[in-house]
């Protein structure tokens, strides 16, 4: 069977739910079960197949994990209840004190706290390596090194790195490699299939699609999953069942809103880049894009995230747009559109100095001041394009 017909109907038994056509909301903490014997065995954990608590598992959870199992070709996956909750349950899940961490610089910026903030705390060494610096990542691997943390591409920077490179370097020194795939989502990009251990997903973006749900997910096999499984239960950010859900109905169209969300989010940076008073469009879809080639060769489309520098005030044009939300998250509905310079506060830069010693990028004073981040949403595009115009007007550019 084809993905799109089994993102319908994977692990939905309908003769289970009285022939219901869409699988109901299993709003229960606990299940209840016939005698005491067969309560005992599921606590011994030698019942797997049965339900014990919703913090462990859940009907209507299970069903998500199996389908984003399947369409990231991995053997599971686990659901939290925010992508910041999936990324700390793999940093904590995989490293003991003692081991060595290597994070992308450019990967979302929280993640990068976590690990600048609480794994020190728990005597964890952590190493931020730009993009660029990825190329020679042999030199950066310490016998003690467990974990590579990764994002391609990047949602601030839209940086891609050589997935298949990474994993294979990482797989001679024994480390495990994470990587965070939500930009691209799984319609578009199957990291496992190039070696990676662990994806990681904010569903909260395209896979939820909606902006009505906090959602993180991790897919993988093999001890690193286990590890990470294991860990979500002792965390307990589980998935609420209706946020599940939720999450199934965003599935039954990821592939038709991934459509149209690159046809879309192409047409206005084609735009963009015509447009006179644009310095540079930041899309890695478009043939002036630096990594163009390993960027068709890794991902099968490209989303609705990008960014783009004119010449002139990026406060000044957002503020000028009507269509165009203002706000931080993407891969929802509406259209949303941020200054860059926004995402980074004033005391960014001093703080990450403070932290590493030396500080990692992106850094606030290397952000150009006119960068401006645009996450395409389902509208249509001329009047997206429209909209755009007001922006260029209150910056003086007219076209
Ligand atoms: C938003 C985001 C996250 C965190 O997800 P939440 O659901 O907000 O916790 C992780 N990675 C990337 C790339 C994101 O954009």
């Amino acid at each position: 069977m084809q993905r799109d017909t089994r993102l319908q109907h994977l692990g939905e038994d309908r003769q289970l739910h009285l022939g219901a056509a869409v699988p109901p909301v299993f709003r229960t903490s606990l299940f209840a079960f016939p005698d005491v014997e067969s309560i005992e065995r599921s606590l011994q954990g030698k019942d797997r197949g049965r339900f014990l608590y919703s913090r462990n598992s859940n009907p209507t959870t299970r069903i998500l994990e199996r389908k984003i199992a399947d369409i990231e070709g991995t053997e599971d996956a686990a659901a939290f209840s925010s992508g910041m909750a999936a990324i700390s349950a793999v940093l904590l899940g995989l490293l003991s004190r003692g081991d060595h961490l290597i994070l992308q610089a450019s990967a979302y910026g929280p993640a990068l706290a976590f690990a600048k903030q609480v794994l020190p705390r728990f005597g964890i060494d952590v190493t931020f390596l730009a993009v660029e610096q990825f190329e020679q990542i042999e030199s950066h691997f310490r016998p003690s090194t467990r974990l590579v943390y990764a994002e391609s591409p990047a949602s601030v920077t839209f940086d891609v790195i050589d997935i298949e490179r990474l994993t294979s370097s990482a797989r001679g020194r024994g480390a495990a490699v994470a990587l965070d795939n939500s930009w691209a989502t799984p319609i578009f990009q199957q990291p496992a299939r190039l070696g990676a251990d662990l994806v990681i997903h904010s569903g909260t973006k395209y896979i939820g699609g909606h902006s009505d749900i906090l959602l993180g997910l991790v897919a993988g096999g093999g001890s690193p999953f286990s590890a990470v499984r294991s860990i979500a239960t002792q965390l307990g950010a589980a998935l609420s069942p209706e946020d599940a859900f939720l999450a199934l109905r965003g599935l039954r169209t990821l592939p038709l809103r991934m459509r149209r969300h690159e046809e879309s989010g192409l047409e206005v940076a084609r735009w963009l880049e015509k447009r006179p008073g644009v310095l540079r469009v930041l899309h890695p879809g478009l043939p002036s894009f630096a990594r163009l080639d390993l960027a068709r060769r890794q991902m099968q489309g490209t989303s609705g995230l990008f960014s783009f520098q004119i010449r002139g005030d990026a406060r000044s044009f957002v503020n000028a747009l009507k269509l165009f939300c203002i706000g931080v998250s993407w891969g929802g509905h509406e259209s949303l559109a941020l200054p860059a310079v926004s995402m980074f506060p004033p005391a960014f830069d001093a703080e990450a100095g403070k932290e590493t010693g030396k500080p990692a990028p992106p850094l606030r004073s290397d952000l150009p001041p006119g960068l401006i981040r645009l996450s395409i949403g389902l509208e249509d595009p001329r009047d997206l394009i429209a909209d755009l115009e007001k922006g260029f007007g209150a910056v003086g550019l007219v076209g």
